[in-house]
């Protein structure tokens, strides 16, 4: 068990399709804390910066312009394994083939609006967080809930 913080997106889909705030109540409902959070659209130099293991490939120059379409909700969550959890919560890529009950089958159809981003390592969790929130921009919050939700 590690205490970890991960790179949230809601991406474009999810701002104009109005569920970011189901969005952010699944993650405080698992017991996760936002220690930041903002609205932003990002350019295009950001965008593939943040999708750079995906340059070259034949969905990235769509994808880049998806992501920087329109505003987008980034999220830093901190918690336990909160890497795995979140990529547990959102589902597989394609949302056909994400487990009901996650956030891309419950809300998403297919694999190109599928809704959130999650970091996939806590490597990537920590270069991607770079690329999204300044240090001061992080707040630093109790885990009061602690024993309620970790032995
Ligand atoms: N994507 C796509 N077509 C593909 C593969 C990926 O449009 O064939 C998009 C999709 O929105 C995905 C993002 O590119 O969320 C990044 O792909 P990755 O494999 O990293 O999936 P994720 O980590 O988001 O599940
Ligand atoms: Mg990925």
């Amino acid at each position: 068990m590690a205490l970890q913080q991960t790179l949230v997106l809601c991406k474009p889909d999810a701002v104009s399709r109005g569920l970011v705030g189901e969005i952010v109540r699944r993650l405080e409902a698992r017991g996760y804390l936002i220690v930041a959070m903002k609205l932003m659209q990002l350019d295009g130099e950001r965008a593939r910066k943040h999708y750079g293991e995906h340059a070259g490939k034949p969905f990235f120059n769509g994808l880049v312009e998806f992501i920087t379409s329109g505003p987008l909700v980034a999220l830093a969550v901190e918690g336990e394994d909160v890497v795995e959890g979140v990529r547990q919560m959102m589902g597989a890529t394609n949302p056909l083939q994400a487990a009901p009950g996650t956030i891309r089958a419950d809300f998403a159809q297919q694999i190109g609006r599928n809704l959130v981003h999650g970091s996939d390592s806590a490597d990537s969790a920590r270069r991607e967080l770079d690329i999204f929130f300044e240090a001061k921009e992080f707040v630093s919050r109790k885990h009061d809930l602690n024993r309620w939700l970790v032995e």
